[in-house]
């Protein structure tokens, strides 16, 4: 009798203890780190089977492992990221995203764990053949990335197509609705495998560093992530997971 007792109220209290956990997690605990990326942008993010996979999800897993928290990833707009970790929605945003001075305005960036150069791509046989032959082209870009600054500072707005997704900007090139795509190179060599006649340029542009965006105001977090970064890439990890994506060349 005593121990049936016993029994039910361990129950009971397991009960509320699993209520009591369930409400913790139901909203955005402090136990979990959300990373704001756009999954259009292989190999550092892109949908395999429905889920987010990639180099950027493979490291953000290994820092959020290291820090002792969950990851969640949010799929949203290349341009909404900045903006998104700037006022708290994300924690981090991390999206092949290039440093910048004028993004380092609005937010704090980790150590660099990637680089990555503007590549043009275009259709097989193209009259486009390096940068010099740009001007006058419809150039196509993805929406509020560094690609899409460079084409629209020099060669002008009205020039520039803003597309959401890298594959769009890519689709619009395949159906001559521009004359070419100005991208990073690693999201190029995947869009050139992925579809028949065309090409990639590298262009002269300086090779970007890329970084993990994190707000100014969680200096703790800048710091816990930076720390487990650096002993990522220290171990050799970081290398490892970027050489299972992109195969030497
Ligand atoms: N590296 C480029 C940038 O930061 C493109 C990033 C992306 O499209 N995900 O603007």
């Amino acid at each position: 009798m005593k121990k049936n007792l016993i029994k039910s109220l361990a129950l009971v209290m397991a009960g509320i203890m699993s209520a009591g956990m369930l409400a913790g997690c139901g909203g955005k605990g402090d136990d979990v780190l959300t990373m704001a990326t756009n999954a259009t942008f292989p190999p550092y993010e892109f949908y395999e089977n429905e889920k987010i996979v990639g180099i950027d999800a493979e490291i953000a897993e290994a820092i959020a492992g290291k820090i002792g928290m969950t990851l969640e990833i949010v799929d949203t707009e290349f341009g909404s990221i900045v903006a998104g970790v700037q006022t708290g929605k994300y924690d981090m945003g991390m999206a092949g995203m290039t440093v910048t001075d004028e993004r380092k305005q609005s937010v704090d960036f980790t150590t660099s764990y990637a680089t990555g150069i503007q590549s043009i791509v275009v259709k097989e046989g193209s009259p486009i053949q390096s940068l010099d032959d740009l001007a006058g082209k419809k150039i196509g870009v993805q929406q509020d990335t560094t690609g899409h600054i460079y084409a629209a500072d020099e060669f002008g707005d009205e020039m520039v197509l803003p597309f959401n997704k890298g594959t769009d900007a890519i689709a619009a090139l395949v159906s001559d609705k521009v004359d070419c795509v100005i991208i990073d190179n690693q999201p190029a060599k995947s869009f050139v495998e992925a579809n028949e006649g065309l090409v990639i340029l590298e262009t002269n542009y300086a090779t970007e560093d890329y970084a993990i965006a994190i707000s100014k105001e969680n200096t703790e977090l800048l710091e816990k992530v930076n720390a487990a970064l650096e002993e990522l890439i220290a171990d050799g990890t970081v290398e490892t997971i970027i050489n299972k994506y992109i195969s030497a060349e």
